[in-house]
């Protein structure tokens, strides 16, 4: 019998602040939904119908397509994704997943050894690709929630859902061998310190954490990250990014180029990897070659940034734009890497390749819906008077995207595609 395709269901699962439970952060999907951590227990959840058949697909050797959906595009797009950060990570329990899984997918031996929790909404930004379910600050807005017609608590924690549940959580800590800290912003969710405290008690400082921030801050009250890390040598950052300058500010509001390079300068000190994790969609691909521009005159490539491509909220996919945009972004990046030879590594190189290679595909599928579309209005429409700024003024290469939406009017379409005011 070959590896399982993926190991996530032996090895983890992703509950939101909500209680909602998923096989990973990439499967947020409702047919993937495992249960409710307000009513099951973890060894519900992870011995739940739907895990088990995904036990069974991926021990076939196969994928759900349905499920799986966003790695499958990930992995064809940019050659790597959650699923094969996980086999690498945790290829040492494959043996144990192919020799103890029961014939109806049941686990007896699971435990949490990539905790991958998702504590706590609390955020000080309000990035336009996020939601008011993870992001205090959107749910706190009333346009946001209206936008994006939520009803739900401004401030959603997991550990509040019922008695005990926390303790219940905490258990995990005996059997993990990796942590993801997310969130909300991971340093303003007190749970990530108790946590971490906790580890400190148990000796179990050996613990491998991997970071993701928004690059705005370096303490939660008193507790001082900084301190938090030098204890911790196994620890790794990302630093969430989408632009910078204006554009930056526009797509997560919160954002300020110099509290960035000062916290990534910061964390580099102490953390044994800091990468920014740059973010690709629709309202940012003509652009990311300024970015990692500005990543270079700021000596912030010292392990060169993650290209993620958005596969949702769908009103942010690459192909709500026309094959003329993607195709020239396409050349540009080709470009780029032309003229940046000998500067970047071979890693930035080869995923700046695949980008490019997907972007003049000529048989790209595109997976945009219509509603899609109008969901990129409404956004749009709700934040251009919150943030004080036209989107034609800020993104005019996108003017044709903006016109076909109906949010600009089709005398403007006039401005040619250029990089003049990127
Ligand atoms: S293949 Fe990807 S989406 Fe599917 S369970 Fe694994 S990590 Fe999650």
């Amino acid at each position: 019998m070959n590896k399982p395709a993926c190991m996530i269901p032996w090895v983890s699962l992703w509950p939101k602040p909500n209680g909602e439970v998923y096989p990973c952060c990439t499967a947020k999907k409702p047919e993937a939904i495992l249960g409710n951590l307000a009513t099951d227990s973890i060894q519900d959840v992870a011995q739940s119908k739907t895990m088990k058949q995904l036990r069974k697909t991926f021990l076939s050797g196969k994928l759900d397509p349905s499920i799986c959906s966003n790695c499958i595009l990930r992995e064809s797009s940019q050659g790597s994704s959650m699923r094969t950060m996980i086999n690498e990570q945790f290829a040492h329990v494959a043996e144990s997943a192919l020799n103890n899984t029961e014939a109806d997918g049941t686990y007896t031996d699971f435990g949490i050894r990539f905790m991958d929790f998702v504590w706590s909404s609390k955020c000080n930004f309000k990035c336009v690709h996020c939601n008011p379910s993870v992001s205090s600050s959107l749910a706190s807005s009333p346009e946001l929630r209206s936008a994006f017609g939520y009803n739900g608590p401004t401030v959603q924690t997991l550990s509040s859902l019922r008695e005990g549940l926390k303790d219940e959580l905490f258990t995990s800590l005996e059997t993990v061998e990796s942590i993801h800290f997310n969130g909300g912003e991971p340093f303003l969710i007190d749970e990530h310190f108790e946590l971490l405290d906790r580890l400190i008690d148990l000796d179990r400082t050996q613990v491998k954490l991997w970071i993701h921030t928004n690059g705005s801050l370096l303490n939660n009250g008193k507790r001082d990250v900084i301190t938090y890390l030098k204890k911790f040598p196994n620890s790794k950052i990302s630093m969430s990014h989408d632009g910078h300058g204006a554009r930056g500010e526009f797509l997560r509001e919160g954002y300020n180029d110099s509290k960035f390079k000062e916290v990534y300068q910061e964390l580099s000190k102490v953390a044994g990897q800091v990468r920014i994790s740059h973010c690709i969609h629709a309202l940012n691909i003509w652009s990311l070659t300024k970015t990692l521009d500005w990543y270079i005159e700021n000596d912030m490539m010292a392990h060169s940034p993650s290209l993620n491509m958005v596969p949702d909220p769908g009103y942010m996919r690459l192909d709500l734009h026309g094959d003329n945009l993607l195709r020239q972004t396409g050349k540009k990046i080709d470009h780029w890497m032309r003229l940046k030879t000998g500067l970047i590594d071979d890693d930035l190189l080869s995923r700046l390749s695949n980008i490019s290679k997907s972007l003049l595909d000529a048989n790209r599928q595109s997976q945009v819906e219509k509603k899609d579309y109008a969901s990129l209005r409404r956004h749009l429409e709700t934040r251009q008077p919150l943030f004080g700024k036209d989107c034609f003024d800020l993104f005019p290469e996108y003017s044709s995207l903006f016109c076909h939406i109906g949010l600009i009017k089709p005398s403007k379409l006039s401005e040619p595609l250029n990089d003049r005011s990127i």
